[in-house]
């Protein structure tokens, strides 16, 4: 029997700890020492088990990378210093030489913006696509073959959901690889390598690990990409803190209960707002009148996330007359906390895009995004009907 994923999460990886260790110790070390030469050549050339050097592997680094693996249920896992690591990373190793790159257009800014400024000088090339418009993506991706295609399993901010099954099996077809960023569904929701994703990958800061305390981000593939991988994130210097990987593997083991908790929040807080005269549109991909409702029903699994945009219609004033009513909800510029924040894509994680490219996915100066925490979903309730009464509807 299959085991579930809130009982994977909360199992750290089992290795030989010294001492028998119940969890994985922090070697907070940058270096290790060896009795003789030889060890080291055979750690080196990989026919003893053994690490070199903390650039290259440490031990709870592993262990964590070895618990995102399994929470996502691929053969290997890497940690990277941060999302935005993680993500030129999996670039590289899919597309060792300059190519298209086919971008969903609600990509999170950070992901263009590495496109933009340090991918296109390289030589590679934007190649935006709808992944909502089967036909048009399906004839770009084409026409880009050798391609990558970058996508989000949940947007940011309008909680638009890809159906990875006949996307990804359409990109293969056409010769693209895909690599689906699975920051806001989690594991807990979706695990996109079911679908054949050829590279999954987290901004870990967020959801896994989960209390905004650490920068941190994942790549989870076959063995033989992760091999790339591995030396890409030693070579480019991305490698993370042993510190912070410690941090979020202890993070990483309520994962499944908070989200579960957090999504359910979310859908009832999104279903009290959805009528609210002072908002234009909730975008939870749990309600039906979401365009997603039925993608996402079939894609994602206990629920719809944790993550919601809300359009006020008074516009920017509105909006910032939200942040400053609220008073559990904090304005935070990041998201997937265990308590509640909110963000305004426009200012923050799509200031990267174009007003076109803005206007495009539906992020006006009005909308903000909600990412739900754990708190009791009474007080939340509580806090944004009191700020959304009596606002100036523009
Ligand atoms: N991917 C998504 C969807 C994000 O929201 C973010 C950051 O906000 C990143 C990647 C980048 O992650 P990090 O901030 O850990 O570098």
């Amino acid at each position: 029997m299959a085991i579930d994923i809130h009982t994977r999460a909360v199992q750290p990886p089992q290795m030989d700890w010294p001492q028998n260790s119940a969890v994985p110790p922090l070697y907070q070390t940058a270096a290790y020492t060896y009795k003789s030469l030889e060890q080291v050549d055979r750690i080196f050339q990989g026919t003893d088990d053994g690490y070199t050097y903390t650039r290259a592997g440490n031990p709870t680094t592993r262990a964590f990378a070895d618990l995102i693996a399994s929470l996502e249920e691929g053969e290997q896992g890497a940690i990277a210093a941060s999302g935005m690591g993680a993500i030129l990373v999996a670039v590289l190793a899919l597309e060792e030489s300059p190519g298209p790159l086919l971008m969903a257009r609600e990509i999170y800014g950070g992901s263009l913006g590495l496109v933009r400024r340090v991918l296109e000088p390289l030589g590679y090339r934007l190649v935006w696509v709808d992944t909502h418009a089967p036909e048009a993506c399906l004839g770009i991706m084409r026409e880009n073959p050798g391609g990558v295609l970058i996508l989000e399993s949940i947007s940011n901010p309008l909680g638009r959901v890809c159906a990875l099954d006949t996307l990804i099996e359409s990109a293969h077809r056409s010769g693209v690889k895909v690599i689906v960023d699975n920051t806001f569904a989690t594991p807990y929701h979706v695990r996109p390598l079911r679908f054949g994703a050829d590279l999954v990958v987290h901004s870990v800061t967020k959801f896994i690990a989960g209390h905004s305390d650490l920068i941190l981000g994942a790549i989870v593939g076959k063995a033989d990409i992760m091999k790339t991988v591995d030396s890409l994130i030693n070579l480019m210097g991305v490698t993370p803190d042993p510190y912070a990987a410690w941090l979020g593997m202890r993070g990483a083991r309520t994962l499944a209960l908070r989200m579960e908790r957090a999504s359910d929040n979310a859908m009832t807080l999104a279903t009290v707002l959805k009528d609210h005269p002072a908002l234009a549109q909730v975008n939870y991909p749990g309600l039906t009148r979401h365009p997603d409702y039925n993608v996402a029903k079939r894609i994602l699994n206990g629920g719809f996330g944790a993550i919601f945009g809300l359009s006020l219609k008074g516009g920017r004033t509105a909006a910032e007359e939200v942040i400053r009513r609220l008073t559990i909800v904090p304005f935070v510029p990041s998201l997937g906390d265990v308590m509640t924040t909110i963000s305004h894509p426009q200012v923050a994680s799509h200031r990267e895009l174009t007003q076109a490219e803005q206007e495009r996915v539906a992020i006006d100066p009005g909308v903000l995004r909600v990412s739900v925490g754990i708190e009791n979903v009474r007080d939340l309730i509580e806090d944004f009907t009191n700020a959304l009464s009596g606002l100036v509807l523009g």
